[in-house]
């Protein structure tokens, strides 16, 4: 009977889990969408709790695990910045891959007899799984920080890294295999060690444009974990669980690979493009800066303005600014639009839970393919802190990003970039668009800009 209400009870978490997903696919519904998510965990938690009380045993461990996990999870969400939130997310799937690791390594503790093959092969999943999403993670982690340890790769060219991966991957299958013979921890330990070597060959060599792939990938990594740890303890919600996050990462995974126009195989395989970086002091030669009251006169006489955000804008927290820049601009009779490149920011979807946040019109966010045929009636583009999403050198052949979809700003009649100065974006290549005829600098913090565009507007 108790077994029963268990599974009610997970089941209900389940549904809970796949309504806050649902929720999550649009800005207005992803708070909703976040407080149901919650909601399921804490019936799942709750379930634990009955589940130990039932057996008769101590409470202890789950209390001290939920205590540290809930003091870790607040001061993390009252503490993280909004722009380092990318990096929270990796740590986080980094987390998730370690949790399968132990919890399906645990597991074979309690192993007696004739091990069964079906939970053998899945605690090799598991452990295999577990393992890369881990050590990927943290180095995904340390690439959005932008930490020392991160920028570190094997000197071998590509042609061995090919090898040396598939070397590591037949070591797991190696030991994956002896482990469903004799369920001995020393081959799970082989898995985890070779894994976390795999994790490393696999993620360090992925870099620039290509890294919200890598992410979405991490993210779906760490739920196929999870799901195949739910086989190996035979816990239900943790199988529904982890394929909810499995199956939503390989979708974000491939949205992302189209919004790069990339194949999955050419992120995770290909060479990394080092490509011809140029040389910034000669693509910068014929720059213009503008001020804030000069680009104010432009605006009061543009009939359409399209806003540009980056990740630039995400640092200033410039997107109320903008917002209310917008108004003034509207109650001119100007039209208003915001362009809205996938990968802008640092995280899949960046721009518009910050535009959302500043209650910008949902209608009013237009898509890539959307905009971009539109550019060239385009009076003035306010590029804010974007980079790399409006860099025209993915046009052409040779560069780092060749072939990644670019707003086509530099189209529009005039364009106006928001930075503090002329340093690179995440790609790290000097972006021609700075210097072009039409194009007009105005350097400083995205906020203090934007604001002095406003106050000059109103005097
Ligand atoms: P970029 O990283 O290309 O450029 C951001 C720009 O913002 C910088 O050039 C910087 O210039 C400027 N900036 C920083 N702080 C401020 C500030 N306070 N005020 C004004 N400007 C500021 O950003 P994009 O959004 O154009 O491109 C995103 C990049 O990140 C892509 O390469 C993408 O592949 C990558 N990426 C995206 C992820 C995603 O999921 N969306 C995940 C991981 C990586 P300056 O210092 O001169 O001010």
């Amino acid at each position: 009977m108790q077994d029963v209400l268990h599974d009610v009870l997970y089941l209900v978490a389940s549904i809970l889990f796949i309504l806050g997903i649902k929720s999550m696919t649009h800005p207005r519904t992803a708070v909703r969408g976040n407080m149901l998510g919650a909601s399921g965990m804490l019936v799942a938690t709750i379930v634990v709790y009955m589940a130990v009380m039932n057996r008769g045993e101590s409470l202890a461990s789950v209390n001290i695990g939920l205590i540290v996990g809930a003091v870790a999870g607040l001061v993390l969400a009252v503490k993280i910045e909004m722009t380092a939130m990318p990096q929270l997310v990796a740590f986080f799937n980094g987390m998730g891959g370690l949790a399968s690791l132990l919890v399906a390594g645990v597991n074979l503790g309690f192993v007696e007899g004739t091990p069964d093959h079906a939970e053998m092969i899945a605690t090799a999943v598991s452990g295999l799984i577990g393992s890369v999403t881990f050590l990927g993670s943290m180095i995904a982690m340390g690439k959005l920080w932008e930490l020392g340890f991160s920028k570190w790769e094997l000197p071998l060219p590509v042609s061995f890294r090919h090898l040396l991966n598939a070397v590591l991957i037949l070591i797991c299958l190696f030991c994956g295999y002896r482990l469903t013979g004799d369920a001995g921890v020393e081959w799970y330990l082989g898995i985890s060690i070779t894994g976390c070597l795999l994790g490393f060959t696999l993620t360090s060599p992925i870099g620039g444009a290509d890294m919200p792939v890598v992410i979405a990938l991490l993210n779906s990594y760490s739920g196929l974990a999870a799901s195949a740890t739910g086989f190996v303890i035979g816990n239900n919600v943790l199988i529904v669980s982890g394929s909810l996050v499995g199956a939503s990462g390989i979708i974000l995974t491939s949205i992302m690979c189209k919004a790069m126009n990339r194949s999955l195989l050419n992120v995770l395989f290909g060479a990394v493009t080092k490509g011809e970086i140029a040389d910034a002091d000669e693509v910068y030669a014929t720059v213009k800066s503008t001020s804030a009251e000069e680009v104010a006169m432009m605006l009061e006489t543009a009939q359409r303005v399209v806003v540009v955000p980056g990740y630039g804008m995400a640092v200033a927290q410039a997107q109320r600014a903008v917002r209310d820049l917008a108004t003034i601009l509207e109650a001119n009779d100007t039209e208003v639009e915001y362009a809205i490149h996938p990968v802008a920011g640092r995280m899949p979807g960046h721009m518009n839970v910050l535009l959302a946040e500043a209650d910008v019109p949902y209608e009013q966010l237009k898509e890539l393919s959307t905009i971009n045929p539109t550019f060239d009636e385009v009076d003035i583009s306010i590029v804010l802190g974007a980079n790399d999403v409006v860099n025209p050198t993915a046009r052409e052949e040779g560069s780092p990003i060749y072939g990644m979809p670019i707003l086509d700003v530099d189209k529009s009649r005039v364009v106006i970039v928001i930075k503090r100065s002329l340093s690179p974006g995440y790609a790290g290549i000097p972006n021609p668009l700075f210097a072009q005829d039409n194009t007009l600098m105005l350097f400083g913090d995205g906020k203090d800009c934007i604001t002095s565009i406003t106050t000059a507007i109103n005097t």
